[in-house]
């Protein structure tokens, strides 16, 4: 348990987040400042009334104010790069985010899942497996709900808390221990937060830096970056890993083929395995699916969820919007909106998994992401390459020679053009590689608009 009774606390930054922590805090008795960068921030009105003692500071960060607290809850948005931070810290202040704050209140074990992409995806389906198993579970935090609106109300119970974890969530812990933890992949994402790739793999390794013998650490046994995170696991906690190809290992989930067609399997001790579903039950697409799914089934077979509860949430997942949903056919052409695609290793999984010819819509804010890795993805996949956004001249140079390439500047005339340039039986993919905010509010109002642009298209619908 956290005492804050008549402590000095500090919110820094008013957005889901941060409105989460205030009635927290004011239950332990803290004595709040709470602070955005934004004069006046969304709901601000409503947030002033429904915390009348809360001091408000807004329109800037004050360093006297951030160094003269005895606690900083701050939300993952921020750098923590500006002055007042540096002050604060320089004054001894301890700073946390509401992970923390929620690991010092929750009171069942915890799930915990980071990695480059696929952690909404995979959250979602242990959160589906758990529930199919009839475990009193919660989930959110990176993804949904903010942690600490997961913690129960009066005269409930919680069995069970499935987090989702982003990398700034992470920087932010200090004793947070979930009983299992999965790293699903790494690739370059967020270069513009990061000095570079050892910084973020640093950060995502922290979600389970405080695991003790017994619990469990899930890691992606084909990806190389995520594979060696093992050697870093603390003492006595299990390592288990999952990928089509990967050597047996009890708890390991991989994908067999014992005559009867591929099947999902997870490997009991001494050498036996249980099938868990043929692969081709799976809803989902593409390849970087089959993993998220092998993901899930080790992490929530940890946690406790028998395999029969696990295989029937598997069954029925349709996904998530704009994860690589099929839209439309029309005229024989398959468009797909893979519009949460925001970093280059979510846009080469995604090409990896269609059979091609794909002409891809790619473009908007780059994060200061090495693209490189594109050109590999677009060879001998893509028949075209059509560049929206404010990086596209970036992308257009990191391409160059590999596929033809056409820059156009809204995205429903990209749909036009790559309805023009598709032929029979080619797929049009839009997993743009980059975020959105240089020309959508988010990704979905992205995948929101390819989409209306591919129903206005005219051509006979399969
Ligand atoms: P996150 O929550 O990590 O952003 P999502 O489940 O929302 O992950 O998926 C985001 C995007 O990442 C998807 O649209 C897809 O392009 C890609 N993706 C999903 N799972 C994987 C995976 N296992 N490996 C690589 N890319 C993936």
């Amino acid at each position: 348990m956290i005492d804050l009774r008549d402590k000095k606390v500090l919110v820094v930054g008013l957005g889901k987040t941060g409105q989460s922590v205030l009635p927290v805090l004011e239950r332990l008795g803290a004595r709040i400042q709470a602070t955005d960068s934004r004069a006046s921030p969304p709901d601000i009105d409503a947030l002033k009334s429904r915390h009348p003692s809360i001091e408000w500071r807004l329109g800037g960060f004050d360093p006297a104010v951030f160094a003269d607290q005895d606690l900083i809850v701050v939300s993952p948005g921020l750098a923590q790069s500006d002055p007042a931070f540096v002050r604060a810290r320089a004054a001894g202040v301890r700073i946390i985010g509401d992970i923390e704050l929620f690991y010092a209140l929750a009171q069942a074990p915890i799930v915990a899942i980071t990695g480059s992409n696929g952690k909404s995806t995979v959250t979602t389906l242990v959160a589906e497996m758990a529930a199919a198993a009839g475990l009193k579970m919660k989930a959110g935090g990176n993804l949904g709900t903010p942690a600490l609106e997961l913690l129960p109300q009066a005269g409930e119970q919680v069995g069970l808390y499935v987090l989702e974890l982003s990398s700034f969530q992470l920087e932010l812990i200090e004793s947070f221990r979930p009983r299992v933890a999965a790293v699903l992949n790494l690739s370059e994402d967020h270069m513009d937060r990061y000095a570079g790739f050892a910084d973020y793999v640093a950060a995502k390794a922290r979600i389970f830096a405080n695991m003790q013998p017994g619990d469990t650490l899930v890691l992606n046994g084909t990806d190389a970056a995520t594979t060696a995170l093992a050697a870093q696991a603390p003492r006595g906690v299990q390592v288990v890993l999952f990928g089509r190809k990967i050597p047996a290992g009890s708890g390991n989930v991989r994908v067999l083929d014992q005559g009867f067609g591929e099947y999902l399997t997870l490997d009991g001790a001494q050498g036996s395995s249980y099938a868990v579903l043929p692969v081709h039950a799976l809803q989902i697409l593409g390849e970087h699916n089959l993993e998220n799914a092998m993901a899930a089934v080790a992490i929530a077979f940890a946690a406790g969820v028998p395999l029969p509860a696990a295989a029937s949430a598997l069954k029925s997942f349709r996904g998530l919007p704009h994860r690589m949903v099929k839209v439309a056919e029309i005229n024989r052409v398959s468009y797909f909106n893979d519009s949460k695609g925001t970093n280059v290793g979510a846009t080469a999984k995604a090409l990896a998994g269609l059979p091609g010819p794909v002409i891809p819509i790619l473009g908007g804010d780059c994060k200061g992401a090495d693209l490189r890795p594109l050109r590999q993805a677009l060879e001998g996949k893509a028949r075209a390459a059509i560049l929206i956004g404010r990086d596209a001249p970036l992308i257009e140079t990191v391409i160059q020679g590999v596929v033809p390439i056409h820059q156009v500047s809204s995205m429903p005339e990209a749909v036009k053009l790559a309805a023009e340039l598709a032929r029979p039986g080619d797929q049009v993919l839009l997993s743009p590689a980059c975020a959105s905010l240089d020309m959508f509010r988010d990704y979905a109002e992205r995948g929101r608009v390819f989409s209306e642009a591919v129903q206005q298209l005219p051509g006979e619908r399969a």
